[in-house]
């Protein structure tokens, strides 16, 4: 679980429970309970939409709203939900 980020929405996954579900009730290793559910995605938001989410949170680590931005797009461009550009 080290390093591991929701492959959606960027969060950082610690332990199993925060993993989403699929559709046959196993465990699904790249999303977070809060972006995907019984094989679903929950929210149905733009990547754009998630980084402007995600920037709020610049605070908390020290950094501007814009830094944050630029840090998220760069994180985001990494994700296999881009990859598979299941983003809407
Ligand atoms: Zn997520």
């Amino acid at each position: 679980m080290k390093n591991k980020r929701c492959q959606s929405c960027g969060m950082p996954i610690t332990s199993n429970e925060q993993l989403g579900i699929n559709k046959d009730g196993s465990i699904n290793n790249d999303y977070c309970q809060y972006c995907f559910e019984s094989g679903e995605f929950i929210d149905k938001i733009s990547m754009e939409d998630y980084i402007d989410k995600c920037s709020e949170y610049g605070d908390q680590v020290g950094m501007t709203k814009e830094e944050m931005k630029e840090y998220c797009k760069n994180l985001f461009s990494y994700f296999k939900k881009m990859e598979m550009h299941l983003y809407p």
